[in-house]
Formats: C-alpha cells, structure tokens, sequence
C-alpha cells in the first residue's frame, strides 16, 4: 500500500546539524516514520532527542564539529556501532557569515565553503562507500537553498556553496544510482530559524521577503518533514539527483 513504501521502520538515519532548526524537525520527522536516528551537531542535542523520544523513536547523539572532515568516519562508525547500519544520510549542517562581497575575507570564504560543501561531499563519500558494502542500498537528502538558484545579497560564500550542493547532488547521483543509492536535496525557502534571525531582525529586509513569498509567511521546521521523509522512502526510489523546493513558492515568481 502506498503509505507503507514512506515507513522508514528497520531504517537508520543520521541529520547533521540536530540540535536545532530544520534539522531537528527533520529527526521527529524521521523518528515519526519509524527510522531511528543519530543526530550529530557540535554541541547538546538534549531537546532533540527528548521530542524523538517523546514521538517513540530512538536517538543517538554524536558530537562533532562540521568545521573539518576529521570527524567524517566516526560518525559514520558511531553510528553503525550503535545501530548496527546506516540507510538515511541528511547533509544540514550549515553556516552563513553575511559580509559584502567587496569585503569578504578568506577564512570566513574557508569556513563556509568546508562546513557547507568539503564535509557534506565526504560525508555522502563515506555513506555511500557504507551502503555500498550493506548492499541494499541507501538514501542521501542534502539541504541546498534559494542561493542554490539565485544569488542573494553579501552571502558570497554561502551562494557559492549551496549552488555547489545543487550541482553535488546530480554528480552523485549519476554515479550511486547503480548502487539504488538516491541522491537528491531540499532547497528551503526562507524559513524561521537561526539561519535567518539576522534577516528576521532587519524589519524593511524582512518586510520585502514576506511581500515575495506567495505563501505569505516564513517557513517552519515543520514544513520540512513531508519532503524529508519522502526522499528517505522507497517512495522516492525513482527519483535521483533532483531538488525539490520548500519555499512557499518563492521559485514560481
Ligand atoms: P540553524 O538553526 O542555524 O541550523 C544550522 C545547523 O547547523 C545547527 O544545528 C548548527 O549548529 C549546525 N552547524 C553549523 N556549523 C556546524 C559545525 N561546524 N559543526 C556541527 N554543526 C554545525 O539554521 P537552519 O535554518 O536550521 O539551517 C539548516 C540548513 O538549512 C542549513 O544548511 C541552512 O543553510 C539551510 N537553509 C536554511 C534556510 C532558512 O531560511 N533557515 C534556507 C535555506 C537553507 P549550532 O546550533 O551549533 O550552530
């Protein structure tokens, strides 16, 4: 039946960036469909793991810093230590430093391209090298952006890389199809979370990205969850390489 190909019962997966935001909307979302989930984020995942506890799903916290690859193995082990596989990768981890391009400085340029594009590209590797070896296949979600499509304004570094997880995205999912490994991303809107609390905060910004949105409000962590669970189901079997918006039809104008 066809709610049975989104159940994710018997699944594990792993959300970077857990501890808040999207991604931790994400964990119950997955938690709810019935997989269970190791969240890593470089600090306390307490409140996470509480609401996917409270929805009956299991949590494991992994702490890690995104701001290298070193940690890229042993989250990938922690997790298959504890639950024995990994079926479910979501790359959302992410950072934005706002500053005006003519301005911008290397390491802040360094700092954002690693955390957004260097770790996700070897934390699919590792996954992928993973499934690969289980055999069944597996699933990879990475988070892109507006900025995947568009250019934004004093985010150099930020459009750089969420236009490289678009680009990343079909790379991969050329290659792991093979395997049935899907690779495919969500590209949220603007969405109410720290990510945004800067534009949130600029009263005549904010005012004229509400007036753009044609569902005239900020997305929510809970807008997320339909898309997650779909591109981490059998449901989205067939689909491979592609990045579905969430954005309250920004795209469309
Ligand atoms: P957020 O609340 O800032 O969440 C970002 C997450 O990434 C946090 O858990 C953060 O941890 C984690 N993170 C950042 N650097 C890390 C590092 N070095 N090591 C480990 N974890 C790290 O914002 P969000 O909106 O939920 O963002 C989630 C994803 O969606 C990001 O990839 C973002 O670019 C993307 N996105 C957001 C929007 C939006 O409008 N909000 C739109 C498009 C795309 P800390 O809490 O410790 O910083």
């Amino acid at each position: 039946m066809i709610l049975d190909m989104f159940n994710l019962k018997g699944k594990v997966a792993v959300v970077t960036g857990a501890n808040t935001g999207l991604g931790q909307g994400m964990c119950v979302a997955l938690a709810q469909a019935g997989a269970k989930v190791a969240g890593v984020a470089r600090r306390s995942c307490a409140e996470t793991a509480k609401l996917v506890e409270a929805n009956g799903g299991e949590f494991l916290e992994v702490i890690a810093d995104l701001s290298s690859v070193e940690p890229v193995e042993r989250i990938l082990n922690e997790t298959v230590d504890k639950f024995g596989r990994a079926d479910i990768l979501v790359n959302n981890a992410g950072i934005i430093i706002r500053e005006d391009a003519i301005d911008y400085r290397e390491e802040d340029w360094d700092k954002v391209i690693m955390t957004n594009q260097k770790v996700v590209f070897f934390l699919c590797q590792a996954f992928a090298r993973q499934y690969i070896k289980q055999g069944e296949g597996g699933k990879i979600v990475n988070v892109a952006s507006m900025l995947s499509y568009q250019g934004g304004i004093r985010v150099p570094a930020y459009t750089a890389s969420k236009s490289a997880i678009l680009g990343l995205t079909r790379a991969l999912a050329n290659e792991w199809a093979k395997y049935n490994i899907n690779v495919n991303a969500i590209a949220p809107g603007y969405m109410a979370t720290n990510n945004t609390q800067q534009l949130r905060s600029d009263e005549q910004r904010s005012g004229e990205i509400l007036e753009r949105i044609p569902a005239s409000r900020w997305g929510t962590p809970e807008d997320m969850m339909g898309a997650v669970v779909f591109l981490s189901s059998a449901a989205a079997e067939y689909v491979n390489g592609f990045t579905i918006a969430v954005d309250g039809g920004w795209l469309a104008r």
